[in-house]
């Protein structure tokens, strides 16, 4: 049996070329690389229907993974020309393998299974 519809996660590169930023995370320089992210509807292999765009950033220095405001991520692809800002962003992983505290924000290298601040459960 062969079917030819279905939905897909489609991941795509934006062009983002705003050079250095002192990064919050590691604190030596990095870039920015910005990714969009969106579900498609695939019909006999024509892409039909994209939604749920979702727009992220990595940091090319330690791979810290952000999630991007939706507003600032849709300039980005739109060509425009934006400087992305901490406000635009939540972090959702630390790169370097470090961990963060979902109940009080703390960061840790350790590979404990709890947070030593605050005895939260590390997922
Ligand atoms: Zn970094
Ligand atoms: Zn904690």
């Amino acid at each position: 049996m062969f079917f030819a519809i279905g939905i897909n996660d489609k991941e795509e590169q934006l062009e983002y070329e705003e050079g250095l930023m002192n990064c919050e995370a590691c604190g030596s320089y990095g870039r920015y690389n910005v990714f969009m992210i969106c579900t498609v509807f695939y019909f006999f292999f024509i892409p039909l229907f994209r939604w749920n765009y979702r727009y992220f950033v990595e940091t090319s220095c330690c791979h810290t993974v952000y999630q991007l405001n939706d507003e600032v991520g849709m300039a980005i692809e739109n060509g425009e020309r934006i400087i992305i800002r901490p406000k635009d962003l939540t972090l959702i992983r630390k790169g370097n393998g470090s961990k963060v505290c979902s109940r009080c924000g703390c960061t840790t290298n350790e590979d404990f299974e709890y947070c030593p601040k605050c005895g939260n459960r590390f997922k």
